[in-house]
């Protein structure tokens, strides 16, 4: 077991993160990363639970673990190419794109390097699980996440991961990667019938990774009990029975009810919930990356409260003031962090098509079935 730093939680810091604009119309806003920085640095001041890194500088070879060489040409020529995901609506090719991703790379492998001094090691600027190996998707052009649990295996082989995402949307290429392995843990819970349209229920893994791969896609207006419904039935379960090394959790803050892309109900309640279980169940180190989440109030409100209920550090009621002026200015007139509950306890209320898939992926998962 590791003994921890007494500040127990880093976060990787990088100004580079929101210097870069999608242009007017685009649901990504990067600034949303120095709202998260602004919030967690006026709630908990600098003598905090937490401390700052800068990405450190990686090898670009790194990506070629997961990227071919050929994508990772053309992304840094800017030059569009629609069979890449490059130039498209989703994913434009502004200047210095290359390097903006790349930064989030390597802000993913800090915080994964982070493991060995940190109970809780964040990267607010990655999370990017829609980037396949020759294609950007879903605003997402380097996955992070693949790059660094494969450079993670490189010394430590025998590492057992658990990645759980909670995007509202279905983490397809981190699915892809890991579909045929046990070494890797992959549990996605995401909305049904909306981009990009995989993570069906079916989809368990294959050979020896058949029931490594988890999919929970839910119907629109799945409130807090029904994703609490499953982390009770199917990620706690399996958390105890996998036992992970490390738990990576991409924290995609778009499944919240106000969120603009999406059709979900979730309040910041299950956030909170559910880091609070994570910490007691897992005693190990966690890697959380950011990930969607388009409303930037909530995006910064639900990142604090999971990255300090992981770290055990209890989160203020109000926010504060110059961050409650941002807010208002944005829609959102607290003056709370958290949302009003809207929990009921009610297991009756628990949607049926919920309770018919969690029932389906006991009966076939094997870590779920055998007891
Ligand atoms: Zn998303």
């Amino acid at each position: 077991m590791v003994d921890f730093k007494e500040k127990n939680t880093l976060v990787v810091y990088s100004e580079e993160y929101w210097k870069f604009d999608f242009g007017r119309t685009h649901p990504m806003r990067p600034i949303r990363i120095k709202l998260f920085y602004m919030l967690l640095e006026e709630l908990f001041g600098a003598d905090s639970f937490f401390v700052y890194r800068s990405p450190s500088s990686i090898s670009e070879d790194f990506l070629y673990t997961y990227h071919s060489k050929d994508y990772i040409e053309k992304l840094k020529s800017e030059i569009p190419d629609l069979e890449s995901g490059l130039g498209t609506f989703d994913n434009p090719l502004v200047p210095g794109i290359f390097e903006w991703a790349f930064e989030a790379v390597k802000g993913t492998v800090t915080a994964s390097n982070g493991v060995s001094e940190f109970r809780v090691n964040f990267n607010p600027g990655g999370g990017m699980h829609h980037a396949h190996p020759s294609k950007a998707s879903g605003f997402c052009y380097l996955n992070d996440i693949v790059v660094a649990v494969n450079i993670i295996k490189r010394e430590r082989p025998d590492l057992r991961i658990l990645y759980l995402d909670m995007d509202a949307h279905h983490g397809d290429a981190v699915q892809s990667f890991f579909y045929r392995r046990d070494d890797v843990l992959f549990i996605s819970i995401h909305q049904e019938d909306i981009f990009p349209l995989s993570g069906k229920i079916d989809e368990m893994g294959e050979d020896r990774g058949y029931g490594y791969t988890v999919n929970v896609p839910i119907p629109r207006y799945s409130e807090d009990e029904d994703v609490w419904y499953i982390f009770e039935k199917i990620v706690f379960p399996l958390l105890e029975r996998y036992e992970p090394d490390i738990v990576f959790v991409q924290l995609g803050a778009d499944a919240h009810r106000d969120d603009p892309l999406t059709n979900l109900y979730l309040t910041t309640g299950i956030y909170k919930r559910v880091s609070e279980e994570l910490a007691r169940l897992f005693k190990g180190s966690f890697v959380v990356t950011g990930g969607g989440g388009y409303d930037i109030v909530n995006v910064a409100r639900i990142w604090t409260i999971f990255v300090s209920s992981l770290a055990g550090v209890k989160v203020p009621d109000r926010l504060p003031e110059k961050f409650l002026r941002i807010s208002i200015m944005e829609g959102y007139d607290g003056p709370f962090i958290e949302d009003i509950p809207s929990w009921s306890g009610l297991k009756s209320q628990i949607k049926d098509t919920v309770k018919e898939r969690v029932d389906f992926l006991i009966k076939k998962i094997p870590l779920l079935a055998r007891g």
